[in-house]
C-alpha cells in the first residue's frame, strides 16, 4: 500500500464518523522535514486548528529529531485538544507500523501517518489508532 492509493481511493474510511483530511501544505511540510532529518526519524504530532477534521498543523517536540518514539518526552506534549494524531518517518521503504508504533498510536490520537523513504506522496500511509490502514483526503 502506498499513499497514491491511500489518497486517491474514493472509499474513505470515517474516523469517529468524520472524514479526516489533510492540507496539501502540511503534507509538503512533512515530506520536507522527513528528507531533512534522514537517516534519523522525523516525528511530529498532527493538529487541526479549525475543528473541522482538516489536519493543518505540525506540532514539534524537542525530541522531534531523535532516535524514535522511545526518546519522545511525552510530558512535553501540549495538553491541546487540537492534536488529532501523529506522523513519523521510516528510513526504509516500509510504511507499515512496527509493534512499538502500534503501542504508541492509541496514546496520541486517532490518525497516524508514516512516511517511508524516499519521502514523497507515494510513500505515505495512514493508520487509525489500532494500526489499521485508513484513507485521508488531501485538500488545498
Ligand atoms: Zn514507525
Amino acid at each position: 500500500m502506498n499513499a497514491a492509493r491511500v489518497f486517491k481511493d474514493s472509499n474513505f474510511i470515517l474516523l469517529s464518523g468524520v472524514l479526516m483530511k489533510i492540507k496539501q501544505g502540511t503534507l509538503e511540510d512533512i515530506m520536507r522535514a522527513a528528507r531533512n532529518v534522514y537517516p534519523k526519524e522525523f516525528i511530529a504530532f498532527l493538529g487541526s486548528t479549525q475543528k473541522n477534521s482538516v489536519i493543518d498543523e505540525l506540532v514539534m517536540l524537542p525530541s522531534t529529531f531523535g532516535e524514535g518514539f522511545s526518546s519522545i518526552r511525552m510530558d512535553l506534549l501540549p495538553i491541546d485538544k487540537s492534536i488529532v494524531g501523529s506522523v513519523h518517518s521510516h528510513p526504509s521503504p516500509n510504511a507499515f507500523p512496527s509493534r512499538a508504533d502500534k503501542s504508541f498510536f492509541p496514546k496520541t490520537g486517532e490518525i497516524h501517518l508514516i512516511i517511508a523513504y524516499p519521502f514523497n506522496i507515494s510513500s505515505i500511509a495512514a493508520f487509525n489508532a489500532k494500526g489499521k490502514p485508513v484513507r485521508v483526503e488531501v485538500v488545498e
